[in-house]
Order: C-alpha cells, then structure tokens, then sequence
C-alpha cells in the first residue's frame, strides 16, 4: 500500500516561520491521516526490519511522535532523550554544541542495555546538529548505533555529513 501514498502531499509547507527567511515542513497534515501515518511509520521501519534493531531512541518533541510507533513496529524498546531536567530517574547528560552556544540532552542512565543496537529517529533532518548529538549520546553509553531514520531531509542542508558511517534513511527529501 505504501507505494501509492504519495507522502509529500500530507506536509503542510508554512513560509516565515518560525522566523523570516525559513520555510517551516508541518508534519501535522501527516499526523491527521491514520492511513498515511501509519504508512509513514511502516515505510521508515523498513529499511531496518532484518537489522536486530532492539531500542528506538529519539529527543524530544517531534521525534517522539514517529519513535513510539516505530518501536512497535521494530519490536524494540523506546528511549526518551529529553531536555534536562524532565526525567525521574538517575540521568546522564550530554552537553553539545550550537551554531551560538551549547545545549544538553539527558537520558536515563539505565536506558541502553549491554548490547543495544539502536535506531535513533527524528521527524527532520535539517542541519544534522540534532541527530548528532543523538548519536554521540548513544555512543557514549555504549549502544551500537545502526542507523537513523526521519520522516523528512532537507538535504541542501547536508545533516547527513554529520551522521558518520550510520545507516540514514528519510521518507521525503526537499532538495
Ligand atoms: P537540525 O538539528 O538537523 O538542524 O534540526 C532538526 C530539528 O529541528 C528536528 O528536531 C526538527 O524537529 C526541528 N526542525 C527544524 N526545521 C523544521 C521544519 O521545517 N519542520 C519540522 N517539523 N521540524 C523542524
């Protein structure tokens, strides 16, 4: 079924937002369409389905949206990585650099068990600084990173040079 959704058509594509100059890509069309989403979802799994995938870990917000449902598509665990001070648990943080200054991302320091082998997900791939960050944060504790999957690549933006050797699959680039 996948092959005749024609995704791009559930992205809603907002000018000057949330400053002048940026083109905004509004996933909340997608969100709306269960069968599209749910396609979406199914789409983003695929590349990863013979791969041992056993954690998704995405950062908050938006990624968490297509990491729940990917780990139940992957059978595998889902991992919050969140801004500081939003989990209950013992935390280890991950401190990383912006374009202006630095930013921090926890994650709960029993998230990633001995072994893991890890999906990391975000709805878009713009300038990679995210998903980066993600990366090393998964590295750090000692997970085995297999790839990254987003619902959207700017790919002018070239995130993906930041991403290493990893697996990246996205469902919808804007060239
Ligand atoms: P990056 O770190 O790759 O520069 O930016 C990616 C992050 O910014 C993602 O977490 C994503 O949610 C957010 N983001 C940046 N631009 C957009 C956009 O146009 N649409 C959406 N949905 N998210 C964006």
């Amino acid at each position: 079924m996948t092959d005749s959704i024609d995704f791009r058509r559930y992205i809603r594509s907002i000018p000057d937002f949330p400053k002048p100059g940026i083109m905004f890509r509004d996933i909340t069309p997608l969100l709306a369409a269960p069968e599209a989403f749910r396609a979406a979802v199914k789409a983003m799994a695929d590349p990863f389905r013979d791969q041992n995938i056993t954690a998704i870990a995405a950062a908050e917000a938006r990624g968490f949206i297509f990491a729940a449902p990917l780990a139940l598509e992957l059978n595998a665990a889902f991992i919050p990585v969140r801004k500081p001070g939003k989990l209950p648990f013992d935390t280890k943080a991950f401190h990383y650099e912006l374009e202006y200054g630095t930013d921090t991302l926890e994650i709960h320091t029993d998230a990633f068990e001995q072994g893991d082998r890890v999906l990391l997900v975000d709805d878009l791939l713009a300038t990679g600084g995210t998903m980066e960050a993600c990366v090393r944060l998964a590295e750090q504790a000692h997970a085995s990173v297999v790839g990254c999957v987003f619902a959207i690549e700017l790919t002018f933006l070239k995130g993906r040079e930041k991403l290493g050797d990893h697996q990246i699959f996205s469902l919808i680039d804007y060239h």
